[in-house]
């Protein structure tokens, strides 16, 4: 039987022509997830109901529509459903929505307690740790699932400084990035051999007998990395897309291409055909604006370049400003969202978002924070911008943009939550929902009194 109720006074989003389609009402799938999760999600929630409202006039609005995963799937559907297919088949058909943070048991035990993530190898009736009835066996990520089931391949992390964040760089205004990563390939589908298994003996055999290969050492674990056309492809193309669509004036291909020529260097010449085959009015390639232009960019086009992954570390802490958006395999772009996140200040506050072809998940980029369970208290700031993210993704720009005027007003007055205030000289500790509360009340751009 559905367990979810669909709002009455909502309409779902449609599909035409690779645009998504948004009624003024569109239906919105959302869970707020384990641990902290309930927390970030009310003051997220708040924010961006009360930005709609302002940027609107009440003439737009979002029906929430709440699904299940992680705890709430257990306690709705049976006791070992952690992803039911509804929830599936709800994110699939409404083609938008929003989540917060999920457990994901990592050790080498049997259960795991949905509610302080104690990992335990009996299954008792009550956590010894925190008395909940809710141990479940140890499952895979729910996150990766999603990703994996509704084919979301591009992760997509913007990067940029918010004025007042406390950071590590001197200038860290001149860094606006938007990060693709792609999320379906890569290590994400690498297969591994440990070594000393009959496994690795026989593809250690087959590469150095049959394929002649060399490889230094025998006693060696063994890993494959797969990097395809098909994969490579549409995670470039929505790169581009992104970058024509948001006026935004380069998309750097990174790779490792100097050493792995056929999966990383490949990656780059794929990643230039589609840019030459798909958009070929709309961009340049960095050889053509030295060949062609005198290395004057012509106006309205894209700037399409490539770098090698070690250098674009470099480049993003030397002069962040040649970036714009970046589209990256798996690995490299796993730790280059991070690095850059860190450079602003922002670990803590970085947004995300996993996209497929019509299908997107806004989501909370930290954990559960099982420390701060219940205590109204960790900063909702990383769900609150993917929800800004998830506002641009439906078009509605003006609601977007007054919820970062909020976030930044209520930042520069000092007003923040337990995270921020610890890092700045004389500022106000706030609450999880008060922090939320303040920004929609600071959303003309400047801090209201409390
Ligand atoms: P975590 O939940 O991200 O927490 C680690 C630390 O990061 C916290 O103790 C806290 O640091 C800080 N932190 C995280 N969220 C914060 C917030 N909203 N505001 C302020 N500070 C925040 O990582 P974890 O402890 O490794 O993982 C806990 C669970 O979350 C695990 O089950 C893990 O698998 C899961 N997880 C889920 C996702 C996801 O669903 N996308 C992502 C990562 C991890 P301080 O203690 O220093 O204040």
């Amino acid at each position: 039987m559905a367990k979810h109720s669909i709002p009455k006074n909502g309409a779902k989003i449609g599909w035409a022509n690779g645009r998504l389609q948004v009624p003024d009402n569109p239906i919105i799938p959302f869970f707020p997830g384990d641990g902290t999760g309930p927390d970030i999600w009310r003051a997220t929630q708040v924010v961006l109901d009360a930005a709609v409202d302002k940027a609107y006039k009440g003439k737009k609005r979002i029906a929430w529509m709440e699904v299940y995963a992680g705890l709430t799937a257990l306690k709705n559907y049976d006791k070992d459903t952690v992803l039911p297919q509804e929830t599936l088949d709800a994110f699939r058909d409404y083609r938008v929505g929003i989540k917060g943070p999920l457990t994901t048991p990592a050790g080498q035990f049997k259960f795991v307690c949905l509610d302080c993530a104690a990992e335990l190898n009996e299954r008792p009736a009550k956590c010894p740790k925190c008395a909940s009835e809710w141990i479940t066996p140890r499952f895979r990520s729910v996150n990766v699932a999603l990703r994996q089931k509704l084919d979301l391949y591009a992760c997509v992390r913007p990067v940029r400084w918010f004025t007042g964040v406390p950071c590590p760089v001197k200038a860290p205004q001149k860094l606006d990035i938007v990060i693709f990563r792609e999320n379906t390939e890569d290590i994400y589908a690498g297969i591994e051999f440990e070594q000393g298994t009959p496994g690795a003996k026989k593809v250690y055999d087959f590469l150095t007998r049959e394929m002649g290969k060399k490889i230094p050492f025998p006693d060696s674990g063994i890993g494959i990395k797969p990097i395809s056309i098909t994969g490579t492809k549409r995670l470039v193309r929505m790169a581009i897309r992104y970058a024509l669509d948001h006026k935004r004036p380069s998309v750097t291909i990174v790779h490792k291409g100097n050493i792995q020529k056929f999966t990383e260097g490949a990656f780059r010449d794929w990643g230039y055909e589609v840019a030459r085959d798909e958009f070929r009015d709309q961009i340049v390639t960095e050889t053509e604006l030295w060949d062609k232009h005198n290395g004057k960019m012509p106006a309205g086009k894209v700037l399409i370049k490539d770098r090698i992954a070690d250098q674009t570390f470099q480049q993003l802490l030397l002069r962040p400003d040649e970036y714009s958006v970046l589209a990256t395999p798996n690995l490299n772009g796993d730790y280059l969202s991070d690095a850059a996140a860190a450079q602003v200040g922002g670990l803590g506050i970085a947004p995300g978002a996993n996209i497929g072809d019509g299908v997107a998940i806004f989501e909370a980029t930290h954990g559960t924070a099982p420390k701060y369970v219940g205590k109204d208290m960790v900063n909702p700031g990383s769900l609150i911008l993917s929800g800004v993210m998830m506002l641009e993704h439906l078009g509605w720009r003006e609601a977007a943009d007054l919820v970062v005027k909020g976030l930044e007003a209520t930042i520069q007055a000092k007003t923040v939550t337990y995270d921020l205030e610890r890092q700045m000289d004389g500022a106000r500790k706030l609450k999880t929902s008060e922090f939320g509360a303040a920004i929609a009340k600071n959303m003309g751009g400047v801090a209201v009194a409390a």
